[in-house]
């Protein structure tokens, strides 16, 4: 690590290269899409979107049309799905822009229709159970039949439909077989309306890696593709092929000894038993480092794993050295694919949430510095 740097993500272009082979070996009959939306999950959108491409994704995905258009800006000429937008949104510019949107209802069709200056390419998003985004019930086949009404004026050029997974993480659920079976309905109804729809789509990573009855024309990978495990039902990271793509490491700011009785970071919630040393990470919750894995965090150090101690702060947090010799700019692993350091996914348990969340909230502070041979 540059001595210069305080803390970095090292973002591994070849293990994510790699993580997108696995899920394209799982869903053989379908193409690939490589969701990059959030910054692509704290990992670098532009860099990992070239990578994606080079790793054969047909598709790139994103949520907003602002993430869409600045993958556009950053050189992607690729085809593209943006998939939420409110209204207002930037139709137009987008469409120009050679991005795919997504309506999700008549009006928003509409607005898509009335904003874009040239025909545009839509696909359909129909609600099949999550109740987020998608046409819902009767809704659903209005928004087929003016999809097909506009197709016919020559306004859109319908190129998908699809809709996404509640409970793919827990393949055994019974929400799955419901979704897939209002998938088939609503095919089965965009065909009645007279639409050939030419890419129909429900996977996630999840799916992709489970549910070989729900890949269609293509599968859409996140949170795989970034080396995490979907959840923990599914297996490790590692038991599923899988490498993570973010190593996020940091170097001591300071080191010091203290005696027993020595109380720690704010609001004193840890007090040292015995004398030990104190190592300062420069790295807190300001950066995404979830305050909630407080007192139940660990880094890997010279001589192994350490417990982060006392309150994580907004700029740094503590970790108990013990009786281990260690000096001031000593690097220590926050999380990432070195031998023995946490994962992602111990960094979420720590702190009650999701392998997403921990590598998402990433950021601020935190330069990322993406490596490939
Ligand atoms: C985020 C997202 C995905 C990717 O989900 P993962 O669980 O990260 O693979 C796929 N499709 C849509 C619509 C999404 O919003």
């Amino acid at each position: 690590m540059d001595d210069a740097v305080m803390a970095e993500a090292v973002v591994d272009l070849d293990a994510y290269r790699a993580n997108l082979a696995v899920l394209a070996a799982c869903a053989p009959g379908a193409a690939l899409m490589a969701v990059v939306k959030a910054d692509a999950y704290g990992h670098g959108a532009a860099a990992c979107g070239r990578a994606a491409r080079e790793a054969g994704a047909a598709w790139l995905g994103v949520a907003t049309l602002d993430e869409a258009r600045a993958l556009r800006d950053a050189g992607d000429t690729g085809p593209l799905l943006a998939w939420l937008a409110a209204p207002g949104a930037d139709f137009a510019g987008a469409v120009g822009a050679d991005v795919e949107v997504t309506a999700s209802s008549v009006d928003q069709l509409d607005e898509i229709v009335a904003g874009a200056g040239r025909r545009a390419r839509v696909q359909l998003k129909v609600d099949t159970g999550l109740s987020r985004n998608g046409a819902f019930g009767a809704e659903w086949g209005r928004l087929c039949v003016a999809a097909r009404a506009a197709q016919d004026a020559g306004r859109v050029e319908v190129t998908g439909a699809w809709s996404h997974l509640a409970c793919a993480d827990e393949p055994a659920h019974p929400a799955n077989d419901e979704q897939e079976r209002v998938f088939a309905d609503a095919l089965a109804q965009a065909a009645d309306a007279g639409l050939d729809v030419p890419l129909r789509h429900l996977s996630n990573s999840a799916a992709t890696l489970t549910r070989p009855s729900a890949h269609h024309d293509l599968v859409r990978v996140g949170i795989a593709s970034y080396g995490l495990s979907p959840a923990p039902e599914l297996g490790t990271a590692a038991s599923l092929g899988l490498r993570p793509v973010m190593t996020l490491r940091a170097r001591l700011a300071s080191v010091k000894q203290v005696p027993a009785g020595t109380a720690v970071s704010y609001g004193h919630t840890w007090t040292a038993p015995r004398a030990t040393t104190l190592g300062l990470v420069p790295v807190g919750y300001g950066d995404g480092l979830l305050r909630g894995a407080s007192g139940s965090g660990r880094v890997l150090t010279a001589a192994g794993l350490r417990p982060v101690v006392g309150r994580i702060c907004m700029d740094q947090c503590v970790v108990d050295l013990g009786d281990v010799a260690a000096a001031r700019g000593d690097e220590v692993v926050i999380l990432g694919d070195v031998a023995g350091a946490p994962s992602a996914e111990d960094w979420a348990e720590a702190s009650g949430t999701i392998g997403y969340e921990v590598v998402t909230r990433l950021g601020g502070r935190i330069a990322r510095r993406h490596r490939s041979i």
